[in-house]
């Protein structure tokens, strides 16, 4: 049997999962952090607008989020934020909260590829989105991956195929 891959996370930090939609982000928050750690894009949509695809609450449901994260880390909480977070500016924001609340940042890569994600898209009954916003999203995701470290994560977990998914392991340090 493959080993585990150790997904090392410290226990007052922000977890900051990136990947395309399709990826697998919500999956793997529910299966290893607590419901309340998980600070969710689209569930904060939802509550806002009655409907988690709402693009139009986009901006009302990011501005939430930054506000729970902040009150979290400032309280020293574990905070997992699940958004794609391809975007550089996306990502600046919320290390830009953790600094200010002298909390560590780490990135967890679902860095899956791009077919797979199209094809759970075309699965999908929620969230399905255009063939081509995931195309994108998976672009940004690779561009972003060597920048990852200068842009202040103090460790940048990479799980680059459905098996080292499958086995992560989150150890909280
Ligand atoms: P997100 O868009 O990145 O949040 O992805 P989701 O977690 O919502 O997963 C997208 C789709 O892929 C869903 O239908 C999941 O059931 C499926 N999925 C997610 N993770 C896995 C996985 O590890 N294995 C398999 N087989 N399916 C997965
Ligand atoms: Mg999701």
């Amino acid at each position: 049997m493959r080993p585990l891959t150790p997904v090392r996370i410290p226990g007052d930090g922000m977890v900051v999962l990136m990947g395309a939609s399709g990826s697998g982000k919500s999956t793997f928050a529910a299966r290893h952090f607590g419901p309340t750690d998980v600070l969710s894009s689209d569930a904060l949509r939802g509550l806002v607008a009655g409907d988690e695809s709402d693009q139009s609450a986009t901006e009302d449901a990011f501005e939430l989020l930054r506000l729970a994260l902040r009150m979290r880390l400032a309280r020293g909480r574990l905070t997992v934020v699940d958004a794609t977070n391809v975007q550089r500016w996306a990502r600046r924001l919320l290390l830009d909260a953790a600094r200010r609340e002298g909390r560590p940042a780490i990135a967890v890569v679902l860095d899956l590829p791009l077919a797979l994600c199209l094809e759970r898209n075309e699965l999908r009954l929620v969230h399905r989105l255009p063939a081509a916003a995931i195309r994108r999203q998976h672009r940004w995701l690779v561009e972003s991956l060597p920048m990852l470290a200068a842009e202040g994560f103090a460790r940048v977990e990479l799980l680059r195929s459905p098996d080292e998914v499958e086995r992560a392991a989150v150890a909280l340090i």
